[in-house]
C-alpha cells in the first residue's frame, strides 16, 4: 500500500533511519529521498540502502515529494524551512518528529498558506543512540505517535498522516501542542534533566573518587548514564524550546524532593514507605499499558 509516492526524510539519524527502514520493510512508499548535511552520514545511509535518492541539497531533497518529514534537532528547523518551503509541491504534507510541539507549531505557522499541509508530530519512541546505524524498522511498533494539528489543518491530510503512522506500527493520539508539551515535560523532559544533573554531579568529584564511581557504578547511576549518553544538541534544544513547562514541572519535582528529604531527616519510616508504595503502582500501570 503506497500512501505517498515520494517521501523525503530531512535528517537520517535514529528516527529518520527508523522511518526509512519501516517504510521499506512494509512497502509503504515508492521512492525515499534522503537529505543529510554531512557526507559521512549520507554515505552511511547509502551503505544501509535506506533510500532511493541521496543529497546534501535541501531544495533537491524535497522536489516532487508529497510527504516531507523533518527528522533533525529543533534548532535546525527555521533554517531548513526557509530553504525548502518555496519548493514543496501544492497538496504535499510537511511534518516532523520533534520532541517539543508548541515551539515547532510556532515556527511552522510562519510557513502556512503556501499550498502544502502542515501536521506536526512526535513519535514517542526512541533510544539514547544516534545516527543511521542505530535505527530499526520496529522502533515505532505499539508506541504512541502524537499529532498536533494546527487550526487550519486539512482533515483529509490529517487522516492520511494518521494512517501513515498506524502502518508504521504506532498508535496515534491527536492532541493540542501545549498539552503535549506539558505531559512530555513530566514523562520525558524532567526525567532527562534530572539524569543530566545526577551524572553532572560526578564531574565535580576528584579523580580518585571518579574512577571508583565508574568502577562501582551500580544499576541506578549506570541507568542515568545511559540516558545522558543521548545526543547533546537534541536535548539542549528540547530543554530550551519547552522552557516554561520544564521549569513548572521542576517546581513540582522540587516539592517532592524536599518532602522526601524532610521525611528522611525526621526518620518518618511509615510515610516514606507509603510514598514508595504509591510510586511502585505507577510502574504497574505503565506495564499494564504495555509501554514498559
Ligand atoms: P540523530 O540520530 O542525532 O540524527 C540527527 C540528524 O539530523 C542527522 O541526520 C544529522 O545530520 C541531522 N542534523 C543535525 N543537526 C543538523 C542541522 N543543524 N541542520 C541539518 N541537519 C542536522 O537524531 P534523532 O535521535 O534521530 O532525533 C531527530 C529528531 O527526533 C529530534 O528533533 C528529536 O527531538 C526527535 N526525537 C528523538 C527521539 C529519540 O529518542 N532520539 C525520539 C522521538 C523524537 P548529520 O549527521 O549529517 O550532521
Amino acid at each position: 500500500m503506497n500512501f505517498f509516492k515520494q517521501t523525503t526524510l530531512i535528517g537520517i539519524g535514529l528516527i529518520g533511519s527508523s522511518i526509512a527502514r519501516a517504510l521499506k520493510k512494509k512497502h509503504l512508499c515508492k521512492k525515499i529521498c534522503i537529505f543529510s548535511r554531512t557526507s559521512q552520514t549520507l554515505n552511511k545511509a547509502k551503505k544501509f540502502k535506506l533510500g532511493n535518492f541521496y543529497t546534501n541539497n535541501l531544495f533537491e531533497s524535497v522536489k516532487n515529494s508529497d510527504l516531507i518529514i523533518i527528522c533533525t534537532p529543533i534548532s535546525s528547523y527555521k533554517n531548513i524551512l526557509e530553504k525548502i518551503s518555496k519548493h514543496i509541491i501544492p497538496g504535499a504534507i510537511l511534518t516532523d518528529v520533534g520532541s517539543v510541539k508548541s515551539h515547532v507549531v510556532k515556527i511552522f505557522s510562519r510557513f502556512q498558506n503556501k499550498g502544502f499541509h502542515i501536521i506536526p508530530g512526535h513519535p514517542v519512541a526512541g533510544t539514547e543512540k544516534s545516527g543511521p546505524d542505530s535505527g530499526y524498522a520496529e522502533l515505532f511498533e505499539k508506541r504512541w505517535c502524537i499529532l498536533t494539528p494546527v487550526k487550519k489543518t486539512n482533515k483529509k491530510a490529517l487522516i492520511k498522516m494518521k494512517k501513515f503512522w498506524i502502518n508504521l506500527g504506532s498508535k496515534v493520539h491527536i492532541m493540542k501542542p501545549e498539552d503535549h508539551d506539558k505531559i512530555l515535560s513530566l514523562t520525558s523532559h524532567v526525567p532527562h534533566l534530572i539524569s543530566y544533573s545526577i551524572v553532572a554531579s560526578a564531574l565535580n568529584i576528584n579523580s580518585k573518587e571518579k574512577s571508583q564511581v565508574i568502577k562501582f557504578s551500580a544499576g541506578g547511576f549506570r541507568d542515568f548514564t545511559r540516558i545522558t549518553s543521548s545526543d547533546p544538541t537534541m536535548w539542549k534544544d528540547i530543554f530550551l524550546s519547552n522552557k516554561k513547562n520544564l521549569l513548572q514541572t521542576l517546581k513540582e519535582f522540587e516539592k517532592s524532593l524536599n518532602l522526601i528529604k524532610i521525611l528522611i531527616k525526621k526518620n518518618k519510616s511509615e510515610k516514606l514507605y507509603s510514598i514508595f508504595s504509591k510510586t511502585k503502582k505507577i510502574r504497574r500501570l505503565i506495564e499494564k499499558e504495555k509501554q514498559d
